[in-house]
């Protein structure tokens, strides 16, 4: 592409990286797991899918308990996630379950394979979509773990001539390398103060599926939990990472071989959500989210009565998920929620009001 017509943006580089069809990321296996090149927060204990559900469970009584929700999630991986909160869906609020439908929107024909078989046994039918607009309208409780941070971004870089377009291009090496476009941005839309060489990310791909699901939310009523790594606020600095093996990579080395990712500006996407005139609560941090719906009384129950190894490890899972130190999810993951009707539902009612805007 870059031969023939000159260098790209790092958003066609991402995109390109993910979804290509033939050498795309995500297209061509599955990367989750231990063996994998990154784990996620249900592939670590079937304690997060849990307690996803049970927040579920308490949306769906906020809203008036209604008949016939659409449960639906964006980007589903191996599926745990949803079958981890369907069995909890069903044994806790089987009234819900018996009139749900589950709709899995998924880009990837290798992982709704592998979706198809983990939720083969699962207690609400399941539906596959490649895009969200394609789920029939209804009452909607949605829910996403790390899809927005695989959604490409644009970066812009504080050069001698202003903010300009960082794009990718091949070096006179012959290897990749960054250089500066000519496309800018407008100055108005940028935070505070900027040095030489800082960067700043938007991410239009991300803003408009946030603007899909808030519209959705308006027609047809329901709540969303948008999960991911990120910052509150927006500000400056280059996020965009790359993950081999679980261990990080140059994000030009490898294309297609690595998992590709930007920590995702969540004061960008509760704007996104305000525009569309959907209720967004200020967002939690992971770990204060699953600790208030009970993580530890749950994982307390889940090891009674099994072996110490097991129990450890269900504690090395606690610490991991909810943990606020190094490598764990507890801080650096946020946890977003947004609502067609101004409903208030544990544990996001016990802060501040919702607002129309997170500034
Ligand atoms: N939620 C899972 C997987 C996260 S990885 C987990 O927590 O384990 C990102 C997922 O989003 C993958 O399933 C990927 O194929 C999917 N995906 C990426 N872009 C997408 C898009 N535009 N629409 C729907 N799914 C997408």
């Amino acid at each position: 592409m870059i031969a023939a017509a000159g260098p790209i943006s790092v958003a066609d580089y991402f995109s390109a990286c993910l979804g290509d069809p033939e050498f795309g990321y995500y297209r061509t296996r599955d990367p989750f797991g231990a063996a994998g090149d990154f784990t996620t927060a249900p592939e670590i204990s079937q304690l997060f899918g849990e307690l996803i559900g049970i927040f579920l469970i308490e949306a769906w009584k906020a809203h008036g308990r209604p008949a016939g929700t659409r449960l639906v999630e964006i980007g589903p991986g191996r599926g745990t996630l949803m079958a981890d909160a369907q069995r909890v869906i069903d044994r806790l609020a089987p009234e819900l379950a018996q009139s749900a439908t589950a709709h899995l929107v998924e880009t990837s024909e290798k992982l709704e394979a592998i979706q198809r078989e983990t939720l083969a046994g699962a207690q609400i039918k399941c539906h596959w979509h490649t895009a969200v607009t394609d789920v029939a309208d209804g009452f909607t409780l949605l829910f996403c773990n790390e899809l927005f941070d695989a959604l490409p971004i644009r970066q812009f870089v504080n050069t001698e001539d202003g903010f300009r377009e960082r794009l990718v291009t091949v070096g006179d090496d012959g290897a990749l390398a960054f250089c500066a476009g000519a496309a800018t941005i407008d100055r108005d839309t940028l935070p505070g103060h900027a040095v030489a060489g800082d960067i700043f990310e938007i991410a239009p791909a991300r803003e408009a599926v946030m603007a899909e699901i808030a519209a959705r939310l308006r027609r047809c009523d329901g709540t969303a939990l948008v999960i991911d790594y990120g910052h509150l606020e927006s500000g400056y600095g280059d996020t965009l990472q790359a993950v081999r093996k679980q261990e990080y990579a140059g994000v030009l080395d490898a294309p297609g071989e690595c998992d590709l990712t930007s920590h995702v500006d969540f004061q960008a996407l509760g704007t996104a959500a305000a525009a569309e005139g959907a209720k967004v609560w200020p967002p939690m941090n992971q770990g204060g989210f699953l600790l208030a719906l009970g993580l530890l009384e749950r994982a307390g129950s889940l090891g009674a009565g099994k072996s110490p190894d097991v129990q450890q490890e269900i504690r090395r899972s606690v610490e991991r998920l909810a943990g606020t130190g190094q490598g764990q999810m507890g801080n650096l993951f946020k946890v977003l929620c947004i609502s067609g009707a101004d409903v208030a539902i544990a544990p996001f009612n016990s802060l501040a009001g919702p607002s129309g805007g997170l500034s």
